[in-house]
């Protein structure tokens, strides 16, 4: 591996415009569950049944108790070496985008400015006035309210629900820019997300991969490398 390394980071540090797409694999090292995986299971609810606006209309209580579970998981939680390389790779490039599906908000504890396309599980959001704020109470009162009486949620995007469009905006055009883009720890599933890498690709981008098993990404990849993200990141600051 270490020719083919040499090789991509070469590549990578002759680029000025790079971006960086994360997905939950990114933080799994960290102990936080993906979706997908064995883990990702409560109750017997799949993450699809539950983290949809039918689902919380329905049985709120239901919906709240789940996402207090997450933060009880994600609140001791700390970032790995992936994380912490993001945060050391942004410096070494004048533009460099971090574009993140997670809701752990683990970048910024590492340091990064992170897009979170899909929110945060640490800010609520009123469902009558739609005034968002963070709440960070481990556990949280079941049902949260706004000052104003409403009900709140939490402020993420949900499976079937559209994406805040100027954050949307901000992650495609720096796609549209990049000449190099690495993508870790995503399934390459969830749009449009998973459209990004396209995107970039369509408009000249060197596409990386980092993930211990092949996505969707990989056939568009110029490189791919297998493993986890805590151990194959780091490898990419220059020493
Ligand atoms: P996903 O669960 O669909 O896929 C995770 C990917 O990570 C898989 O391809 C898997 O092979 C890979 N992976 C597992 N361990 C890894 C490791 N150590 N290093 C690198 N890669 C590893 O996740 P997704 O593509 O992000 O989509 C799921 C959706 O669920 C997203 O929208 C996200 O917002 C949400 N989600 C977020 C979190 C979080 O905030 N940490 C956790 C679970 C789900
Ligand atoms: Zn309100």
């Amino acid at each position: 591996m270490s020719n083919k390394l040499e090789q991509v980071k070469e590549r990578l540090y002759s680029s000025s415009r790079v971006v960086v797409l994360t997905g939950a694999g990114i933080s799994a090292e960290s102990g936080v569950p993906t979706f997908r995986g064995a883990e990702g299971l409560w109750k017997n609810y799949r993450a699809e049944e539950l983290a949809t606006p039918e689902a919380f209309k329905k049985d709120p209580q239901l919906v709240w108790e789940w996402y207090n579970w997450r933060r009880e998981k994600i609140a001791p939680v700390r970032p790995n070496a992936a994380h912490y390389a993001l945060a050391e790779l942004e410096k070494r490039f004048r533009i460099f985008t971090l574009i993140t599906q997670n809701v752990d908000g683990l970048h910024s504890i590492a340091g990064s400015h992170p897009i979170e396309l899909h929110g945060s599980i640490w800010r609520v959001k009123c469902t009558e006035c739609g005034l968002s704020e963070e709440n960070r109470d481990v556990p949280i009162k079941i049902l949260p309210r706004c000052r104003c009486g409403g009900m709140q949620r939490p402020a993420v995007v949900w499976f079937g629900e559209a994406l805040d469009p100027e954050i949307t905006e901000m992650a495609f055009s720096a796609s549209t820019d990049a000449d190099f883009m690495i993508v870790i720890g995503t399934s390459g599933v969830v749009q449009p997300a998973a459209s990004l890498a396209g995107i970039a690709k369509n408009a000249g981008a060197y596409i990386m991969e980092v993930n211990p098993d092949p996505t969707p990404i990989t056939r568009i990849a110029e490189a791919s490398f297998r493993g986890k993200a805590g151990e194959i990141v780091p490898l990419f600051l220059l020493d």
